[in-house]
């Protein structure tokens, strides 16, 4: 049986998958979602020795029932091919005894490529399989690293345009690096003088913006999205869990059925779910450990059933956390009451209205599959000292989070499970910080210069992405107003003011 979406602010509208990825957000602001979780038609065991490839094969073809089998392969195949750095796509390293799982191995050194190398890939597919004839532009605000992993996925890709704005000012120096050094011609790269929800406004004004809409139209032109809400992110993601799960049975670090643990860095709220839909598909998944830095907005939604948005955001050394609305929430609070869409959309619009809500007791009951913890700044960076003292590994200041948490879950309820963490990007993306928790001395020295001692302490060749932008050339040196926007993407789009 085929799997069709629908919003989850409003359920009455059926579209295929290849439909919602096309889309993105639905109409009235909802997410889309599958009318049901698939549960895997091959067992774990069988799975064993497969590749990553494979594995993806499996899990996404139950999702995107309109996609062909020759059309997922060749989607497959061109995302997880040699811009990886490594042939298994996501390996697991053990350390005190616990399992890292690399999901930074991509073309941008972050988890976000492991999804959004494949996204223009489906994207484009699933425009020839709906014959829009019309040049995709995908829209896109970032704080770092979104921006970067889209512009690789999309940079070269026939019939599609990208164009991502960014806080001029509102980015760590590597990540602006990797941006403003991204070759393609169908890439644009703009700074803003603002700060990322000015970028974010920005970009849901010109998708808003009908007048725009028909003169792009006019000019075979139309947007699309590249966040994290789209389906066609969130999918490509489950892999991995399942793959993770595989990979241990494979090597007897699992019995088959064991239960295994997941802790997820979490800051939107889109890895956690997609390893809650795994448990759903019939990985045995036990908790699903969720881990926040000092924007605890999750942490105090799992312990006290209320979210609230209403507080100081934090900037932290761990960027792609600091967030207070996680978007993909939506989609498990659509869940749990019950697949109830006016009910959800109720709850949506409090936190749009007054930035809180909360959730019925009867709701919080169904949240027993989730344990919610955070780590301050300073619990962070003894992690990732502790951890190189004890096993010579670095960690990024996000996978710290997630390995100071999973230590607080441990001391908490003596749940001894296997666990694997999501390791979500390489410390060379967030040397400074990493370089610095490890010995505060190190705080003379150059970004670059840090790369290098990184390697060395490390024992870690500098990845490929951390090469490339030492000596290339900055090729998008456009700064804007926010009010310039509109003018900036039109002026590149070449459509007629
Ligand atoms: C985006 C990101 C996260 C947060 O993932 P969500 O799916 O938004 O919860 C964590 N770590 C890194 C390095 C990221 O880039």
């Amino acid at each position: 049986m085929g799997i069709l979406y629908s919003s989850t602010r409003n359920d009455e509208k059926k579209i295929t998958a290849s439909q919602a990825i096309l889309k993105g957000l639905a109409d009235d602001g909802g997410l889309f979602v599958p009318d049901h979780i698939p549960e895997l038609t091959c067992s774990l065991r069988d799975l064993a020795g497969r590749t990553y490839q494979e594995v993806a094969y499996e899990v996404m073809r139950l999702f995107l029932t309109d996609f062909t089998e020759a059309e997922l392969r060749s989607c497959i195949a061109q995302a997880y091919d040699s811009k990886f750095d490594t042939e298994v796509i996501a390996p697991i390293v053990e350390a005190e005894g616990t399992y890292y799982m690399e999901l930074f191995h991509g073309a941008t050194i972050a988890f976000k490529d492991m999804a959004l190398s494949i996204l223009p890939h489906l994207m484009i597919t699933a425009a020839k399989k709906n014959q829009v004839k019309n040049e995709i532009v995908i829209l896109t605000a970032t704080s770092g690293d979104t921006g970067k992993a889209a512009l690789a996925g999309f940079a070269g890709v026939e019939g599609t345009k990208i164009i991502v704005f960014y806080p001029k000012n509102g980015v760590s120096p590597i990540q602006e690096k990797q941006m403003v050094t991204q070759k393609g011609d169908n890439t644009l790269v703009v700074g803003i003088h603002g700060n990322f929800d000015d970028a974010q406004s920005g970009v849901k004004a010109l998708f808003n913006d009908r007048k725009l809409a028909e003169e792009m139209a006019a000019a075979g032109l139309q947007f699309s999205s590249a966040n994290s809400i789209n389906i066609g992110r969130l999918i490509p993601q489950i892999v991995y869990y399942v793959y993770g799960y595989v990979k241990l049975l494979e090597e007897d670090k699992l019995a088959e059925g064991e239960r295994m643990n997941v802790v997820v860095p979490t800051g939107n709220f889109g890895n956690i779910l997609a390893a809650f839909y795994a448990k759903q598909m019939g990985v045995p998944i036990g908790k699903l450990i969720c881990a926040s830095n000092e924007n605890k907005v999750l942490y105090d939604f799992f312990t006290t059933g209320k979210y609230d948005r209403n507080r100081e955001f934090v900037l932290t050394s761990s960027p792609s956390m600091d967030i207070l609305i996680s978007s993909n929430l939506e989609r498990l609070i659509y869940r749990i009451t019950g697949e109830d869409a006016g009910k959800n959309a109720e709850l949506m619009n409090s936190l749009l209205q007054t930035g809180v809500y909360e959730i019925t007791e009867q709701m919080r009951e169904q949240l027993g599959d989730f344990y919610g913890s955070f780590a301050s700044e300073e619990e962070t960076a003894v992690r990732i000292r502790e951890m190189y003292e004890n096993t010579g590994y670095i960690l990024d200041t996000h996978t710290a989070v997630a390995s100071a948490v999973y230590r607080k879950y441990v001391a908490d309820t003596k749940d001894e499970a296997v666990t694997l963490i999501a390791s979500t990007a390489s410390p060379f993306k967030f040397t400074r910080n990493v370089m610095n928790a490890i010995d505060s001395n190190y705080n003379t020295m150059s970004d670059f210069e840090l790369v290098d001692e990184l390697s060395r302490i490390g024992n870690v060749d500098v990845p490929n992405a951390i090469t490339e932008i030492r000596t290339a050339p900055v090729v998008h040196d456009i700064v804007c107003d926010k009010t310039e926007m509109k003018e900036t993407v039109k002026k590149f789009l070449g459509v007629d003011a």
